[in-house]
């Protein structure tokens, strides 16, 4: 086996023994990515230098991350390397600081190997709205990687890190999970600080690990997770050790089978294959119950009405004054709008459009006041629900990764294909993407497994027990 094509759990075992150095693994991904990048396109920064050093300098204290290669999305503020949001307006902009969730790892001696691509500020379902390059899914390279986590996901299943961090205000780092055949978890909002996370929807956005495996996913978890100081959303809660219940029996567990979530207009075969994995998780002795979550069918509008509200508020900070591009004018409001008018993409501007529409005087209370009501009973459904079962499953996404270009003139219909994850940012309940299958045309499909606030442990213990009774996991792309 070639040392790029490693999880974390087996380059912890094999660096602890003295098998490997961190410094030969990060080599091998170094070589990976030359021979890969040139066509999948993950990265908007790659850290090689850093990194080799780091590398070489590894001692073996045997912390779970020490030494591991790992990619950061390039919205999350990394002290002295560039943080561009993949904006141009941020495109020399390098922080001065280091965000909560890459100190926890930078504090174990993990190996930064770079800033993965995404849709500019996040706001985006296939990392086309990226300002600088269009990331392609490694099991078809015509094909989105899904977004806005697309570098991150694609780099991950390309074996250029051996895991990543996404970000997930709606489903960027479940959506793009599934499209690339990975494991992606969008932790209970509260659970991982934010601070350094650079802000889209700030009462959505989460920070959250994309990785080859499920025990991956628990391992990036324990180090991420726990309350900050500097960031009053962050929750005051133990953090347990989420590997612990791997491996534990799932028998007896009630899943709920949401009934809006298998619609028409659903490719058939996403249907069947997350029909098998239910049938699957039965067969472990898990039991499933119909459940109705009827409020699904505003989620969508109540998200593209509260994301973009918030994301016009956030974005204001984008002045050519504070950091980032400034493109001068005749005077400060020219100079603004020149900042502005050259700085952002088509989508972000969209979006700060809307969402100042939204907010603005005699429209709030038909449209922010309006989608905050129904993100409350949004929310309620979901109670009504964890009263009934334990975790709810899902299919990731209505559809298996579009092709590059396919839905990228049609903003409706990329909203609109969100569907199954926004409701739970909405909720603010912890979610998981994990590979269930392939199309006939290999493409790679995900079972959403949804859980109760602060109950990543149950997530994580169904999709373990699912991952090892089957294999789908261990396939590859053929790059
Ligand atoms: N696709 C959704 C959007 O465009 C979600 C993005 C995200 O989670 N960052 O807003």
């Amino acid at each position: 086996m070639e040392l790029y094509s490693l999880n974390i759990q087996e380059a912890r075992t094999a660096i602890d023994k003295g098998e490997i150095t961190p410094a030969e693994l990060t080599e091998a991904i170094f070589k990976r990515i030359e021979t890969v990048e040139d066509i999948i396109q993950s990265f908007v920064t790659i850290n090689k230098e850093n990194a080799l050093l780091q590398a070489k300098a590894a001692g073996n204290n045997r912390h779970p991350l020490s030494g591991i290669p790992l990619a950061i999305k390039d919205n999350m503020c990394t002290k002295g390397v560039r943080t561009t949001c993949s904006s141009k307006i941020l495109e020399n902009f390098v922080p001065p600081y280091e965000g909560t969730a890459t100190s926890k790892l930078k504090e174990q001696g993990y190996i930064l190997i770079g800033k993965t691509n995404l849709d500019e500020f996040a706001m985006g379902s296939s990392t086309e709205n990226s300002a600088f390059v269009t990331t392609r899914n490694p099991w078809d390279i015509t094909r989105v990687p899904g977004g806005s986590s697309g570098g991150s996901a694609a780099a991950v299943a390309a074996d250029m890190c051996l895991a990543a961090l996404g970000s997930d205000t709606g489903g960027s780092i479940r959506q793009p999970a599934s499209f690339c055949g990975v494991v992606g978890l969008k932790p209970t909002y509260g659970r991982v600080s934010r601070y350094g996370l650079v802000a889209f929807a700030s009462s959505l956005d989460q920070i959250g690990p994309i990785t080859k495996t499920v025990k991956d996913s628990a391992i990036l978890l324990n180090v991420i997770s726990g309350h900050d100081a500097c960031d009053s959303t962050s929750a005051d809660l133990p953090v347990p050790d989420f590997t612990s219940v791997l491996g534990q029996d799932i028998k007896g567990m009630r899943l709920g089978v949401p009934k809006e979530y298998f619609i028409a207009g659903m490719d058939k075969e996403v249907e069947e294959s997350v029909k098998q994995a239910i049938s699957k998780l039965e067969s472990l002795g898990a039991i499933p119950v119909e459940i109705s979550l009827p409020h699904t069918e505003y989620a969508v509008a109540a998200y593209y009405i509260l994301a973009t509200s918030e994301a016009s508020s956030n974005l204001a900070r984008y002045d050519g004054v504070k950091y980032g591009l400034r493109v001068e004018g005749k005077d400060l409001i020219d100079m603004y709008m020149n900042t502005r008018e050259a700085g952002f993409g088509a989508e972000v501007k969209r979006r700060i459009i809307l969402g100042t529409y939204a907010l603005s005087s005699g429209y709030y209370d038909a449209y922010y006041k309006k989608a905050q009501q129904v993100r409350t009973l949004i929310m309620n459904d979901f109670g009504k629900a964890f009263e009934k079962v334990d975790a709810i499953v899902t299919p990731t996404a209505p559809n298996p990764a579009f092709k590059v270009g396919e839905k990228a003139d049609d903003p409706l219909q990329m909203y609109l294909a969100d569907i199954f994850t926004i409701s739970v940012n909405l909720a603010g309940a912890p979610g998981i993407s994990i590979p269930c299958g392939f199309t006939s045309q290999n493409l790679p499909m995900g079972l959403q497994i949804i859980g109760k606030h602060f109950d990543e442990e149950t997530i994580l213990k169904i999709s373990y027990a699912y991952e090892q009774s089957t294999d789908w996991h261990k396939r590859k792309p053929k790059l």
